[in-house]
């Protein structure tokens, strides 16, 4: 018996998910799964976890190095419109995990909802966004989060709110296995003024990032209040390359992935601006980028 019978119609074997992820690198996952229902869901995590089979939980795969060997296990992917819609409130949001960030960050803006206009530009999904409390500009996404419904490896629903949410740098409470949804509250501010201030934040950061140069991965955390672009910066690393993956010259904490690129190439590059950073200002670079 395989592990995805009966759910043949939104499971398949030896995906790769090259194309899942931002890098457009990796191999293949054992198991891949779209699930439509919430309760599809439930009853795939059950019986990979009753398996003790790994399961794993892919956004946008923006933050993701997948190796050429890929993963074993499953891997679930949050596409169905059951997992991605919004509904808006007087001062509140209700955002699916699977909801794009910059549909969340647009609906928010023209409702006059003030904060998420900071987060224009960040690539990913609202439940990847909490996971990592995504940010910019000194915002992050988890200031706004009243309470969230996850879903733990063991396949229960449990809704984390007060004392059981915790956002600091980049880091979130919200550690569970999948984000199904959640509430956010804001002040209000006018839309036409937040409109304004997304627009202008957006045109910095196309100039600042490299949008258009293909496949983009956002490497290393911020490390004691210095931006790790800068400190890379500082070292002379912009356009530093290993085989095919080099360190954007717009902002040195983007490494794109050329044409041919590895992920072993990634990681090899990860490695040699860390120990240039470290011999150089005495800085431990740490990975914002999961390793999968
Ligand atoms: C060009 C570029 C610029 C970027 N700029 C910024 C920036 O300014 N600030 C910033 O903070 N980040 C930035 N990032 C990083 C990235 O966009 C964010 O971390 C993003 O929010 C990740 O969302 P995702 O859906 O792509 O998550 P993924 O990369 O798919 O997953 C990341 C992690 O989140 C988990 N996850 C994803 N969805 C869920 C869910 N529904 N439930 C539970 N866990 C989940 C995954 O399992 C994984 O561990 C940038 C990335 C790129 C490529």
């Amino acid at each position: 018996m395989s592990l995805i019978d009966g759910f043949e119609h939104i499971a398949r074997e030896n995906e790769s998910l090259a194309g899942y992820t931002r890098l457009k690198l990796g191999g293949p996952a054992e198991y891949f799964a779209e699930p439509t229902t919430e309760a599809e869901l439930v009853g795939l995590v059950t019986r990979f976890s009753d398996a003790q089979q790994p399961i794993r939980l892919i956004g946008s795969g923006s933050n993701i190095l997948v190796g050429d060997e890929g993963v074993k296990g499953l891997v679930l992917h949050l596409a169905a419109p059951v997992f991605c819609d919004l509904n808006v409130g007087d001062n509140s949001i209700i955002s699916g995990g699977g909801t794009k960030l910059a549909h969340f960050v647009s609906t928010a803006v023209r409702e006059g909802f003030s904060g998420p206009e900071q987060l224009v530009g960040i690539p990913g999904t609202v439940g990847g966004a909490l996971h990592c409390n995504s940010g910019a500009q000194g915002e992050d996404i988890g200031t706004w989060v009243k309470s969230a419904d996850v879903l733990t490896r063991s396949g229960e629903v449990h809704t984390r709110s007060g004392d059981s949410l915790a956002f600091s740098y980049r880091q979130s409470s919200l550690d569970e296995l999948v984000i199904l949804r959640a509430t956010f509250e804001f002040e209000k501010e006018d839309p036409e003024s937040l409109t304004k201030q997304m627009q202008k934040l957006w045109i910095v950061r196309r100039a600042e990032q490299p949008f258009s140069q293909g496949n983009a991965v956002y490497v290393f955390k911020d490390q004691g209040g210095q931006s790790a672009g800068e400190l890379i910066d500082r070292c002379g690393l912009k356009g530093l390359q290993v085989g095919q993956v080099q360190v954007s010259e717009l902002d040195a904490n983007i490494f794109l992935a050329l044409p041919g690129a590895t992920p072993k190439q990634v990681l090899d590059l990860i490695q040699k601006v860390k120990d240039r950073v470290r011999d150089a200002l005495s800085v431990e670079l740490e990975t914002a980028v999961r390793l999968w």
